[in-house]
């Protein structure tokens, strides 16, 4: 059941959702790795969405630099843990869901076990290591996640269900090509949206993921494309030989 506040809260949702589907995204838990960019969007939309548990995991502070684009930072912040600060502006936003602070980066040895007590990755890091790392822990876990890049005005995702769809391995893994670098706000914020999107469908069972496919778009050109994808029988990470 949904409260008075809640259905008041969500009323513009329920219509889509229905209670079912809020009732869905209040038991989700899911984890965002980076509080940047492409996490400042997502970690917003899913507080705002009613997701009832969401972790949030950087190691990095505040720098004037990044609110040119991370929006989940303000000025009086700088110097701050980003997972600290990103957690009290999701706390202002949506007092009622609940928030994880994990101050720290990720890495290989400590992601698989942190992944599998989410439902859901979106994976907001930087650089193509760090996300095929990423990528190979949720494949490990078999937690679902959402891979997203942005460079310049240009924005790529993609979901992978471990043993059911590419990851970023199958996708990326041979020949590598970066897909971090100088960006501006815009592309990070539709990067994150279409990540907060991916999880709320993903939660709610509803409309269609981004399995199998790259769904790119560049701002400046407004030129969108859908990339298919297949998985590479011998992808280190979820081929035949890896784990399923
Ligand atoms: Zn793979």
């Amino acid at each position: 059941m949904l409260s008075e506040e809640e259905r008041e809260r969500y009323a513009r949702s329920l219509s889509i959702l229905g209670e079912e589907g809020q009732q869905a995204l209040r038991r989700g838990r899911v984890l965002v790795i980076g509080a940047g960019g492409v996490g400042s969007a997502a970690l917003l939309y899913l507080a705002a969405a009613g997701v009832g548990t969401i972790a949030v995991a950087d190691g990095d502070r505040v720098e004037r630099s990044n609110l040119q684009r991370q929006i989940i930072h303000t000025a009086d912040r700088l110097g701050e843990n980003k997972a600290r600060s990103a957690a009290r502006a999701m706390a202002a936003r949506n007092p009622g869901v609940q928030i994880r602070v994990i101050p720290e980066y990720v890495s290989s040895q400590t992601l698989p076990a942190l992944a599998r007590r989410y439902d859901f990755v979106i994976d907001g890091a930087d650089g193509l290591e760090t996300k095929l790392m990423i990528s190979d822990s949720c494949v490990a876990a078999g937690v679902p996640f959402c891979h997203c890049g942005t460079q310049g005005l240009r924005f790529q995702v993609m979901t992978c269900l471990p043993g059911r769809s590419p990851c970023v391995r199958c996708a990326f893994g041979h020949p590598a090509g970066s897909v971090s670098g100088s960006t501006l706000g815009p592309a990070c914020g539709c990067a994150g949206s279409v990540a907060a999107a991916e999880a709320i469908k993903y939660l709610t069972g509803r409309g269609e993921l981004l399995t199998g496919r790259l769904f790119t778009a560049d701002l400046m050109t407004m030129e969108s494309r859908m990339v298919p994808l297949r998985r590479d029988p011998g992808c280190p990470a979820c081929g035949a030989s890896g784990q399923q």
